[in-house]
């Protein structure tokens, strides 16, 4: 591999089509290749994978400097607004050490945080997530492989001594990069990570758990369930897609009477039940039930069973927008089951982390299936992933996680 990150950037240069560097002034990061100009799309061919670009409009003025990804149709992301501040280790470790410094005011309730939000923290593509010490990265974009070794110099300059890539990730193959998980420095990770959050523990495996090991972003979620339960009388909590039992175990811990756990992976169940145990939660009553979704919504239904809280927190069901209208459909009918499974006045907390769909379109899908249960409902709240992932008001792309807490009337 003949990455030159070390060496000073080669100066290159393209320019866009005319008209289109709208985007680029007001800051948005992304270049489609309807953009740029002919000469631009070949130079971005001829150039390493991810190298710099200075980016001009049609008249030759610049605008940014971008790192080309010449797979993806995201052509060029723009790593810096400024001519005097191209994309080196110097502006990297910048980056990272400010982005860092943001996140300290989160120590107190969790020691697992995402400390670098790709676009969020004007490092495109590069996500790194804090396990106690253990650094697990993603490498997402094309200009972030390209800079792989500052950014690991940059995360070793915070007093990092464990980094380990997760770059396993559908992102990574649409921009045609092929890394997937290895250790970048210092010891393999533990097969598990202990860290803890508002007074839980949790047991983290970063080689095979999803995303980076662990759903850090529903951290401020776990924490509302737990304040809501505190305020009822010993409810009856139905966690659907609960993965390893994040909102079971925060649920129990806050005085649930009974907590019923659905997902379809045995391995997670297997990962929850240990995560119960390792809590001191074994005796508290409830289940981990291996099922799909779907049909446990519909058994639940036609036994007439009734919750006071119901979790849902599916998969991403739209990957894409052409994924929208199915995904909507199938949003619409587990919403709509949960529903008629609360008791008056339980509470429904319902997610999407489908980027496709806007918090508007949820919020119409779900009340769409308020309308069809036949029931009335309450929006009490809109939820969103933790302080960590922040979004960039230029990029409203970046909002992927979306909540909505009803309360049944
Ligand atoms: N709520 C979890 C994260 C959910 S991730 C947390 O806070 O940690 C989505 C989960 O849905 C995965 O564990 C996956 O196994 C499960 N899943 C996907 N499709 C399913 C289906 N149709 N029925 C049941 N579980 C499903």
């Amino acid at each position: 591999m003949a990455k030159s990150q070390s060496q000073p950037v080669v100066a290159a240069l393209l320019r866009l089509r005319p008209g289109k560097e709208r985007s680029l002034l007001r800051r948005h990061p992304w270049l489609y290749p309807g953009a740029i100009s002919d000469e631009g799309i070949k130079l971005i061919e001829r150039l390493p994978s991810g190298h710099p670009i200075a980016v001009c409009d049609a008249k030759g003025q610049f605008l940014a400097w971008a790192c080309g990804s010449p797979r993806s149709s995201i052509r060029l992301r723009a790593w810096s607004f400024q001519e005097k501040e191209p994309p080196d280790a110097a502006l990297i470790a910048k980056r990272v050490s400010q982005a860092f410094a943001r996140r300290r005011a989160i120590l107190e309730q969790s020691n697992a945080r995402r400390m670098v939000f790709a676009e969020a923290d004007g490092l495109p593509g590069l996500i790194v997530d804090l396990y106690d010490e253990q650094a697990v990265v993603q490498i997402l974009s094309a200009g972030a492989d390209y800079f792989r070794a500052a950014i690991v110099d940059a995360i070793k300059a915070q007093g990092i001594d464990a980094i380990y890539e997760r770059s396993d990730a559908a992102g990574a193959q649409r921009e045609g990069l092929n890394a997937g998980q290895a250790v970048l420095h210092g010891a393999e990770p533990a097969p598990l990570i202990s860290i803890h959050e508002h007074g839980l523990r949790f047991f983290v495996d970063v080689r095979q758990g999803h995303k980076t090991g662990f759903y850090i972003d529903q951290r401020d979620n776990r924490a509302l369930i737990a304040d809501l339960i505190k305020a009822m009388d010993a409810p009856r909590v139905l966690n659907c897609f609960c993965y390893t039992g994040g909102f079971s175990l925060a649920a129990w811990a806050a005085g649930a009477a009974e907590v019923i756990s659905v997902d379809s992976s045995e391995s997670a169940l297997e990962h929850a039940r240990k995560q119960q145990s390792l809590n001191n939660l074994q005796d508290r009553q409830g289940r981990w039930w291996e099922a799909n979704v779907f049909e446990a919504l519909a058994g639940l239904q036609r036994e007439g069973e009734r919750f006071d809280l119901i979790v849902l927190d599916p998969p991403k069901f739209a990957p894409s927008s052409q994924h929208v209208d199915r995904a909507a459909r199938a949003y619409k009918e587990i919403n709509l089951k949960a529903l008629t499974l609360l008791r008056p006045g339980g509470y429904l907390l319902s997610f999407s982390c489908s980027g496709a769909i806007s918090l508007d379109l949820f919020q119409k899908i779900l009340a769409g299936a308020v309308i069809d249960a036949g029931v009335d409902a309450q929006l009490l709240r809109r939820l969103a992933a933790g302080v960590d992932h922040p979004m960039s008001m230029v990029h409203p792309e970046g909002e992927y996680l979306k909540g909505l807490l009803l309360q049944r009337v």
